[in-house]
């Protein structure tokens, strides 16, 4: 066993894969593809591009990190959906509302 349990065959089956089909993710064919592992079990997941690696490397392999960046690059104006912060008096601490539509 290799890399992240991976046998040199499942290695280079993942390859093949990634050479027909691209990344995983973004299906880019860019570079030889890197194995994407889960981090708590180091179980490969599958083959991605660099992009994409570092990109999940960024997002912390959170998939709930992951879904709210795709619901964020889907929002509008950043006044949509975005809490409004009251007018205070200087005495007074911050408070947050949720905006109304
Ligand atoms: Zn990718």
């Amino acid at each position: 066993m290799g890399l992240y349990g991976l046998a040199r065959t499942e290695y280079e089956q993942m390859q093949a894969i990634y050479r027909r089909d691209g990344c995983a993710i973004c299906k880019a064919r860019d570079g030889r593809g890197v194995v994407d592992h889960q981090h708590g079990t180091k179980r490969a997941r599958g083959m991605v591009c660099d992009r994409c690696n570092q990109g999940l490397g960024f997002f912390r392999d959170s998939a709930d990190i992951c879904a709210a960046a795709a619901r964020y690059l889907t929002r509008g104006d950043w006044r949509l959906g975005t809490p409004v912060l009251t007018p205070t008096t200087p005495a007074d601490a911050p408070t947050v509302r949720t905006s109304v539509k």
